[in-house]
C-alpha cells in the first residue's frame, strides 16, 4: 500500500490540497462491506458516519441489480423504457399525493439548481431565503447562497439568510425566540419586495443538519411555510441527508417537521454510491415547467440508475431500515441523553432518528476543539464519527441506514469511553 505521506503527496499534484481530508492523519481504505471499512493493514472501522452508503457498503442487491442492468441495457431517456418509470412509481408511492411527478439529476447541487430554476420560472420572482448556515451544492447558484462552508463566492443580492435559532443555547423563552425569528423572515421578504427580487422560493433542510440539528421552537416550520407562501414563493425542501428514513418517524424529514414543501430534493442516500438525484413535486409545478422547457439530463434517470435506485428501496423493506433507524436511534438517544446529563461540557444531545449529536460547550460558549478532540478519540477507538453546526461543535452521527442492534452499543461504548478521556 501506498503510504499516507506519499499519497498525499501525489494527491496534491494531481487534484490538490483543497479537498479537505478528514483527521490529522488521513484514513485509506481498501474495502467495505455493510458499515464496516477496511484498511490495508486489516483494520476494521465502524461506519457512524457515511449516509452514502445507505443500506450498507458494497451492498449485494443493489451490486447485483447495477451488474446485471449494466450488462444488459444502459441509456438515456429519449429511447422508451420500463424501469425508470417502474421506480418512479415506487419513489412517489412513499410521498404525500400531491408530490407525485419526478425530475432526475445525478447530485443534489443538480437537484437543488433544478428546483430554484423551477421557482424562478413559476413565481417570475429570483430572490430566495436560506438559513444562516447551510450547504446545499457546487453550482454558480448554489455557491451564491451558501452560508456554511467556505466559498469566495460572494451571496447573491437576491438571497436572504434566516438565522435558524437552537433552544438548547438560546436562554429566550420559546415563545420569544419564535416570533423574533418569523420576524426577521418578515424583513427578509420585505427586503426581498423592495429590493425589487421579489420571492422564488425558501431552501432549507428540513431538519437543519449543517446548521447542526438546533431544537427549534414549535411552530417555526409551519409559520415559515406559511410566511412564504403567503408572499408568493414555493417551499423547498432539501432532503439530500434527512431523507430515505434517516428520521425513523417517518420517510423524508418534511413529512417529519410539518413542511410541506412544493419542491423536494433527494440525493446522496437515493443510489448507495452510484450517482443519482431527483426533484419531486406536483403535477401542476411540472405541467407548468415543462410546457416551456425541455428537460434532457444526459445520464440522469438511466435504466442502471432506476435499478440501483429500485434496489435501495427494496432492501428498505426487506431489512426494515426505516423502523429499525426509529427503534436504534430512540435507544441512541436516550445514552446520548445520559452523556450530556453526566458531563458538565456536554450541553445538549441533539437529532432523531439516526442522525444524532452531542452539543458541547464551556461556561456558555461552544467547545469546537473538545468535539474535535472527541472524533479524534472515536478513530482511535476505530469507529468514524464527525462534527457540525455554526461552531463545528456538535458532534455528527450518522451511520448508514444499516446500521444494527449488534453494532450500535460499540459505537456507544465507544462514545462513552472518548467522553471519559476528555
Ligand atoms: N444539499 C445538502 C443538504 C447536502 O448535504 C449536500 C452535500 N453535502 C448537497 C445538497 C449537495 O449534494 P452533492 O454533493 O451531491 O451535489
Amino acid at each position: 500500500m501506498t503510504s499516507n505521506a506519499a499519497l498525499i503527496a501525489r494527491r496534491n499534484r494531481t487534484i490538490g490540497p483543497y479537498s479537505p481530508l478528514f483527521y490529522t492523519e488521513p484514513l485509506q481504505f481498501v474495502s467495505a462491506s455493510g458499515v464496516w471499512l477496511t484498511e490495508a493493514s486489516g483494520v476494521r472501522y465502524l461506519d457512524g458516519y457515511n449516509n452514502v452508503p445507505h443500506v450498507g457498503h458494497t451492498n449485494e442487491r443493489v451490486v447485483r441489480a447495477m451488474h446485471e442492468q449494466a450488462a444488459t441495457l444502459n441509456i438515456h431517456t429519449r429511447y422508451l423504457n420500463e424501469r425508470i418509470v417502474d421506480y418512479s412509481e415506487q419513489l412517489l408511492a412513499t410521498f404525500a399525493p400531491k408530490l407525485d411527478r419526478v425530475l432526475y439529476g445525478n447530485s443534489g447541487s443538480e437537484a437543488n439548481e433544478l428546483a430554484i430554476r423551477i421557482a424562478r420560472q413559476l413565481t417570475g420572482a429570483t430572490g430566495i431565503i436560506v438559513s444562516d448556515y447551510s450547504y446545499h451544492g457546487t453550482t454558480i447558484t448554489l455557491a451564491q447562497l451558501t452560508t456554511g462552508l467556505k466559498t469566495r463566492e460572494p451571496l447573491g443580492a437576491h438571497v436572504r439568510t434566516l438565522r435558524i435559532p437552537d433552544l438548547d443555547s438560546d436562554p429566550r423563552p420559546e415563545s420569544e425566540v419564535l416570533a423574533a425569528t418569523l420576524a426577521e423572515l418578515d424583513a427578509a421578504i420585505a427586503s426581498l419586495q423592495e429590493a425589487g427580487f421579489g420571492l422564488s422560493a425558501s431552501l432549507f433542510d428540513p431538519l437543519f443538519s449543517t446548521e447542526g440539528m438546533p431544537r427549534i421552537p414549535s411552530g417555526l416550520v409551519a409559520g415559515i411555510v406559511q410566511r412564504v407562501r403567503a408572499a408568493g414563493g414555493l417551499v423547498i425542501a432539501d432532503e439530500v441527508q434527512s431523507g430515505f428514513g434517516r428520521t425513523g418517524s417517518h420517510m423524508w424529514g418534511h413529512a417529519a417537521t410539518g413542511m410541506d414543501p412544493d419542491l423536494v430534493t433527494l440525493g446522496k442516500p437515493m443510489g448507495n454510491g452510484h450517482p443519482m438525484s431527483a426533484v419531486v413535486t406536483s403535477e401542476a409545478v411540472l405541467d407548468e415547467f415543462g410546457s416551456h422547457n425541455e428537460f434532457f439530463n444526459t445520464f440522469a434517470a438511466n435504466p442502471v440508475s432506476a435499478a440501483v435506485g429500485e434496489a435501495v428501496l427494496q432492501e428498505m423493506a426487506a431489512e426494515q431500515l426505516q423502523a429499525r433507524a426509529a427503534s436504534l436511534g430512540a435507544a441512541a438517544r436516550t445514552r446520548l441523553e445520559a452523556c450530556a446529563a453526566r458531563y458538565d461540557f456536554v450541553r445538549a444531545a441533539k437529532g432523531t432518528g439516526m442522525f444524532l449529536g452531542l452539543d458541547f460547550a464551556v461556561d456558555g460558549a461552544p467547545a469546537p476543539e473538545l468535539a474535535k478532540q472527541v472524533v479524534e478519540a472515536m478513530k482511535a477507538r476505530h469507529v468514524l464519527i464527525s462534527r457540525i453546526g455554526r461552531n463545528e461543535s456538535v458532534l455528527k452521527v450518522r451511520p448508514p441506514l444499516a446500521f444494527g442492534a449488534a453494532e450500535l452499543p460499540l459505537l456507544l461504548d465507544a462514545l462513552d469511553d472518548a467522553l471519559s478521556e476528555i
